[in-house]
């Protein structure tokens, strides 16, 4: 008997997966990718799958969903939560990929850590159900940890798995869980912090820009969490790297927008068509920047005076590295207003 359990990181889905094989059954955990969580990709992951799988005693399988995922940021079928989280129809994706995968690995049945009434919105005893039926696996959905509160699941009809032997859990407190991961020697355990990314208002003020722009899209939510976010014009943004970590980003970004020059076999400079530019000081410590879209002659210099407010220069003009369209130039900018730095800020 096997089952698919998904896995967020936190004691609630580990604990999910250890009470599921305390009944002797395969517990297959599976973690979704998602633009908006912590690691956003697979090569940043792979150290946390690689200590979580030690911990769990069975190998996370990730899956990426984040192509879908954004389709229900832009239209969520049950609304937003209290910022641009749609919770609840990113429940139901979950649990239906989850379903597809249970189908895969011929497991029997889905289970997750949700506990009943932890969160206002989306662990309502009525919204669980709900996310059970929109998710097509009604009946094969188990919630371990309050398994006692809510309607008899298939499993457990079938005797799968004993109800006596799973939980009543239910409300925002954490002492139950706390007890029960020391009963299981589960010591090294943390709690999710409030969710993902859309649910952090300062950061949603971006996600609204990109919205309100038709800008949404994967490369776009990468670039908005590498640094600082400016909007020069609608068609125009750039983000300014806030350390050396996001530095690094930006450059990988400029790359992959084709901002560089690139050559061809013959080694002949090839120019790129890409609407894309890319800024860092020249000769003195400073952040990249990456702008994209279509911009004017003004506002690419306004990007280089932006820049340049972001170095620790004295002088009154600083030199600022251009590239853009495979070409490079050195443009002297003096740096902009603080006060019209925050204006364009978001
Ligand atoms: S907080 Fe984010 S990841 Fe968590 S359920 Fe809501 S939308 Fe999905």
């Amino acid at each position: 008997m096997k089952a698919i359990v998904l896995f967020s990181g936190g004691l609630d889905s580990t604990l999910a997966v250890k009470v599921i094989q305390a009944q002797g059954i395969e517990a297959i955990p599976v973690h979704f990718l998602m633009p908006f969580l912590q690691c956003g990709e697979v090569s940043e992951i792979t150290p946390w799958r690689d200590k979580h799988s030690q911990t769990l005693g069975a190998p996370i399988t990730l899956r990426d969903i984040s192509e879908e995922f954004l389709k229900i940021v832009e239209h969520p079928r049950f609304g937003y939560g209290k910022n641009f989280n749609p919770c609840i129809d990113c429940k139901i994706l979950m649990l239906r990929k989850a379903g597809e995968f249970m189908e895969e690995a011929g497991a029997s049945f889905v289970a997750t850590g949700e506990v009943a009434g932890q969160r206002p919105k989306s662990q309502h005893k009525d919204t669980l159900n709900l996310i059970e039926k929109e998710s097509g696996l009604k009946g094969y959905l188990l919630r371990p940890l309050s398994a006692k509160l809510l309607r008899l699941t298939i499993p457990e009809e079938k005797k799968w798995i004993e109800r006596d032997k799973l939980y009543g859990f239910s409300g925002r407190g954490r002492k139950p869980q706390m007890e029960l991961a020391q009963r299981l020697g589960i010591t090294d355990y943390s709690w999710p912090g409030g969710g993902c990314l859309l649910t952090n208002e300062s950061f949603c003020t971006r996600i609204d820009d990109l919205l309100k722009h038709g800008d949404l899209n994967l490369f776009n939510i990468k670039l908005a969490r590498s640094g600082r976010y400016f909007r020069l014009s609608p068609s125009f943004k750039l983000v300014v790297g806030k350390n050396e970590e996001g530095n690094e980003k930006i450059k990988k970004f400029a790359a992959e927008a084709d901002i560089y020059p690139v050559r061809d076999k013959t080694e002949t400079q090839v120019f790129s068509t890409s609407n894309g530019v890319y800024f860092e000081p020249k000769g003195l410590p400073g952040p990249s920047a990456v702008g994209i879209g279509n911009y004017t002659e003004d506002e690419k210099i306004k990007a280089a005076q932006i820049v340049a407010r972001y170095t620790d220069s004295d002088d009154d003009s600083v030199e600022v590295i251009i590239k853009e369209k495979g070409r490079e130039s050195v443009m002297s900018v003096k740096r902009l207003d603080d006060k019209i730095v925050r204006e364009l800020m978001v």
